[in-house]
């Protein structure tokens, strides 16, 4: 008959250590001078803040040394700047005549791996000089409550279109709805800056510095 063989000691996890067995008396098992200790800790904490804001002494949380003393702030009346790089909601940059930069290539929907980006690609109308070269987008919609913020999308687009310098982070809407950002609205999105526009632009057709290809090459 097969017997069961057990390991003499279980392996240890990485950075294990045993805790010395502390040998309870009645001071720990009250519990009482710990919770006076933290209590004291709340009061002084209580005491300094409220002192500091009635005086308009509160130190600018960002500059405020760790060292110094309170690294708490009063949020959200006070709030951290975000950093330059923070990936925030998303917006549709535009060009000068307000019209979007996208051109419906679909890059970032295809990069995106919650695959919450949606595209419905047009033409544009006859007479457009941009018919033939390029599509726009008739919808495209995020739904910023599948979405990762991993800024894959920003990174696939070939035309600055689509950017994540809202500097805006995801607000409690109360309906789910709320949350599917459609054409619109990401085109209404402005950056930090206020501005509707790339500050990347890429060049335009037309642009004499760099033409590229124009409809005079399809006839060779
Ligand atoms: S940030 Fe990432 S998850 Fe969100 S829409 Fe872009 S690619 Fe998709
Ligand atoms: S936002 Fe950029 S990547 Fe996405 S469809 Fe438009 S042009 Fe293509």
């Amino acid at each position: 008959m097969a017997t069961a063989t057990f390991p003499k000691k279980p392996p240890s996890p990485n950075n294990a250590y045993v805790v010395a067995h502390v040998e309870p008396t009645p001071a720990t098992q009250v519990y009482l001078p710990e919770i006076f200790k933290g209590l004291a800790v709340a009061m002084k904490h209580f005491f300094r803040n409220t002192k500091e804001m009635v005086r308009n002494e509160r130190p600018d949380p960002v500059t405020e040394s760790i060292a110094k003393g309170i690294t708490t702030i009063s949020y959200p009346e006070q709030k951290r700047p975000y950093p330059e790089r923070f990936r925030g909601l998303h917006r549709l940059t535009q060009r000068d005549d307000g019209s979007p930069r996208c051109v419906a290539c679909l890059c970032c929907s295809t990069a995106c791996p919650a695959q919450c980006i949606f595209i419905e690609a047009g033409e544009y109308p006859e007479g457009d000089p941009r018919r033939g070269y390029e599509r726009y987008p008739v919808k495209f919609v995020i739904d910023e409550l599948r979405c990762i913020f991993c800024g894959y999308c920003v990174e696939a687009c070939p035309c600055d279109a689509i950017r994540m310098d809202t500097g805006l982070h995801a607000v409690p809407y109360d309906s789910r709805d709320q949350f599917i950002y459609r054409k619109d609205l990401l085109l209404a999105q402005a950056s930090r800056d206020g501005s509707h526009l790339t500050a990347n632009p890429r060049h335009e057709p037309g642009d004499e510095t760099h033409p590229g290809v124009t409809r005079e090459h399809m006839t060779h």
